[in-house]
């Protein structure tokens, strides 16, 4: 299973790409985990992200895509993994396809995870009680629902053409969420009587 999980800041994506990758048995690689890793560790990587995961803005492309290529030629990522928080811009989406197709792979799901954007704010404000995440200030988070709304928002429209969007409301409880993707990536075979 290769997959990609897509949404707004707040929509649960972080949590939901744990259980699906798990059930799947492929490894959950989120690009903002990996970012905070190298800030806490002072990697040089972590000092540059840092300037702009502070500010809400998204780290430059080609310092994301090398990052990625990185990760996906690990050997844990030859037979799937599930993407959380990549592609973000349309230069990540064109080298993500360019780094599949020098494998010969192909994406099999992308899961739009959606949730209205005063459920957004409330879910953000209480992870900042909660874990005191460094970007999880109300300025910052507004800021970051808008670079999401300006520039990952659209990428949707591509992944939906290709036919491999599809897209699950992110209300509701952490099991029942879960269950909902997994309804829509393996559904029950229909047994024909
Ligand atoms: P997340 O944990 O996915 O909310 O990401 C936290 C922050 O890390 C984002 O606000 C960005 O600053 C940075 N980040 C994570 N993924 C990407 C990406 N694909 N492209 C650029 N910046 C990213």
């Amino acid at each position: 299973m290769r997959l990609l999980l897509m949404g707004p800041p707040g929509a649960g994506k972080g949590t939901q790409a744990t259980t699906i990758a798990a059930r799947f048995g492929v490894p959950a690689i989120s690009t903002g985990d990996i970012f905070r890793a190298n800030v806490a560790q002072r990697t040089e990587l972590g000092v540059l992200a840092d300037a702009y995961m502070s500010a809400g803005d998204y780290v430059p492309d080609e310092v994301t895509n090398a990052m990625v290529a990185d990760r996906l030629a690990e050997a844990d990522c030859a037979d799937g993994f599930l993407l959380d928080g990549y592609p973000r811009t349309p230069q990540q989406v064109a080298e993500l396809d360019a780094m599949l197709e020098r494998c010969g792979v192909e994406l099999d799901s992308v899961v739009l995870l959606e949730a209205d954007s005063e459920e957004l704010v409330r879910r953000l404000l209480l992870r900042a009680q909660e874990q005191g995440r460094a970007d999880d200030t109300e300025p910052v988070i507004r800021r970051r629902l808008e670079v999401y709304a300006a520039e990952t928002e659209p990428l949707a429209a591509a992944y939906l053409d290709r036919g491999v969007l599809v897209s699950v409301d992110g209300l509701g409880s952490i099991e029942e969420v879960a269950e909902r993707i997994m309804a829509v990536l393996a559904p029950e075979p229909v047994v024909v009587e």
